[in-house]
C-alpha cells in the first residue's frame, strides 16, 4: 500500500495500529434509541436561566476559567447530598468534559504502561479503550453466562488473580442494565489491595428502589472512586459534564494529569445552573423508568429475553440474528444498538410514543426474528 493513508499508518504508535475508534452510528432517523440519551429536551426555564448566567460571564472570556471550578464543585456536592443522602465535601469532587474525561484522568494517574486494568465484560466499551490507548494491559473479567451477573466471590477471585492497578465496576451496568450486588465493591477492594477501584454509576438515578450507591462506602476507603455523569438522567449529554467522588487526596492527584483549564467557563456555568435546576431536569426520570419497565414486560410477553434493568435502557436476547433485527428496526425508523453480544440488542427507553414505535415494530418482527425455543435446549443462552 502506498499513499497518505499508509504513510500515516507507519507513523502511528504500534499499539494503536489496526484499532477502530469508538463510534455509535449517529443516524438521522425518527426514533433514536441507541445511545441512552434522554429523549426529552432541556426545559425552557433551564434554557433561560443558563442564557441569563452566560450573558453575565461572556464578557470575561478574555480570562482563563477558574482552574479548580470551585462553584461547580459546590453545586455537584449539594446535588449529591440531595440525590443520594451521602454528604461529601467539595474537595472530594472532580469534574471533566463528560465522565469519559474523568475516567481518562484516573487511568492516566493510576494506570499507564506496564499496569493491568480489569473489568467485567460485557460492560462499558470505553473502559478497555481508555485503558489500552493509555498503554495498560486490559483483562476481560468474566460474568455468569446467561444472566450476566457478577458475584462478590467471582469478582474477588478474578481481582486476586490479575493484581490490577485499576478495576472498573459498572453499576447499573451498561449494556446489560442490571446493578451489581452492593457487596461486590467491598469484595473487590479487599481482594485487590493495590488497585484504585472505580464504580461507574452513570445510570444511578434510574436504579430501582433499594439499589445502594457505592458513595456510601467512601468513608474509610481511600482507593474507591465513584463516577457519575449529567449525560443520562440529567438530559444533558450535549453539555459534556461528568464527575467523580473520592478521597480528597486521590482527587488532588488528578491535577497532575488534567490539561490546564480543562473545563471552559461556559461549561462550568451551564453545568452549575443546570444543577441548580436539578428538579426540572430530572422530572422525566420517572417517566423514563416507566417506559423501561414497560419494555421489559412487553418484550418478555412476545418471547424476546429482556435482562432486568436499573438503567434507562434494556438489553434483550432471544434474537436469531441480531444484525438482521437491527436492520429491520432501522427500516421501520427505529435505531437501536448492536452491542456485539450474539443474539442481543440494546434499546434506550424513550418517550411513550417512541417506545410504542419500538414495541410495535418488535411485535411485528417476533414471528420471524426470534430464535425457536429449541435453540435453547440443553444450553445456556450466550
Ligand atoms: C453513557 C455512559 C457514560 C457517560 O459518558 P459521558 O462522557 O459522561 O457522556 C459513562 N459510563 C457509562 C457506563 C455510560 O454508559
Amino acid at each position: 500500500m502506498t499513499g497518505p493513508a499508509s504513510e500515516i499508518h507507519r507513523l502511528l504508535r504500534p499499539d494503536l495500529q489496526g484499532r477502530t475508534a469508538y463510534g455509535a452510528p449517529q443516524l438521522d432517523v425518527p426514533v433514536r434509541l441507541n445511545t441512552n440519551e434522554s429523549s426529552y429536551p432541556v426545559p425552557q426555564v433551564v434554557v433561560q436561566a443558563v442564557l441569563d448566567a452566560l450573558a453575565g460571564e461572556l464578557p470575561d472570556l478574555n480570562r482563563y476559567p477558574d482552574r479548580d471550578f470551585t462553584r461547580l464543585r459546590k453545586a455537584l456536592t449539594a446535588y449529591l447530598g440531595r440525590q443520594s443522602g451521602v454528604t461529601v465535601t467539595a474537595e472530594q469532587v472532580w469534574a471533566g468534559n463528560g465522565s469519559n474525561e474523568v475516567l481518562s484522568h484516573l487511568v492516566q494517574a493510576f494506570g499507564g504502561p506496564g499496569r493491568t486494568a480489569l473489568g467485567f465484560t460485557p460492560s462499558y466499551s470505553m473502559h478497555p479503550i481508555l485503558s489500552e490507548t493509555l498503554g495498560m494491559t486490559w483483562v476481560d473479567g468474566a460474568r455468569e453466562r446467561g444472566t450476566f451477573a457478577v458475584t462478590p466471590e467471582s469478582a474477588a477471585e478474578q481481582a486476586r488473580a490479575h493484581e490490577p492497578a485499576v478495576v472498573f465496576l459498572c453499576s447499573p451496568n451498561n449494556p446489560t442494565g442490571t446493578a451489581l450486588p452492593f457487596e461486590v465493591v467491598g469484595a473487590v477492594l479487599a481482594a485487590a489491595p493495590d488497585a484504585v477501584v472505580v464504580v461507574d454509576e452513570a445510570y444511578a438515578e434510574f436504579a430501582r428502589p433499594g439499589t445502594r450507591t457505592a458513595l456510601e462506602l467512601l468513608p474509610g476507603n481511600p482507593r474507591l472512586v465513584v463516577t457519575r455523569t449529567m449525560s443520562k438522567a440529567f438530559a444533558f449529554a450535549g453539555g459534556r459534564l461528568g464527575y467523580l467522588v473520592a478521597a480528597s487526596e486521590l482527587v488532588d492527584a488528578l491535577r497532575l494529569v488534567r490539561l490546564p483549564y480543562h473545563l471552559s467557563t461556559p461549561t462550568q456555568t451551564i453545568a452549575r445552573v443546570a444543577l441548580e435546576h436539578s428538579d426540572a431536569l430530572l422530572a422525566s426520570v420517572e417517566a423514563i423508568k416507566e417506559q423501561r419497565d414497560r419494555i421489559v414486560e412487553e418484550l418478555d410477553r412476545i418471547g424476546a429475553r429482556p435482562v432486568p434493568s436499573d438503567a434507562n435502557f434494556v438489553l434483550f436476547g432471544g434474537l436469531a440474528d441480531e444484525r438482521a433485527t437491527w436492520l429491520a428496526l432501522l427500516e421501520e425508523g427505529v435505531l437501536v444498538r448492536d452491542v456485539g453480544i450474539p443474539h442481543h440488542l440494546r434499546v434506550t427507553a424513550g418517550t411513550p410514543q417512541e417506545t410504542t414505535r419500538f414495541l410495535d415494530a418488535m411485535a411485528a418482527l417476533a414471528a420471524t426474528h426470534l430464535r425457536s425455543p429449541t435453540a435453547y435446549a440443553g444450553k445456556q443462552e450466550s
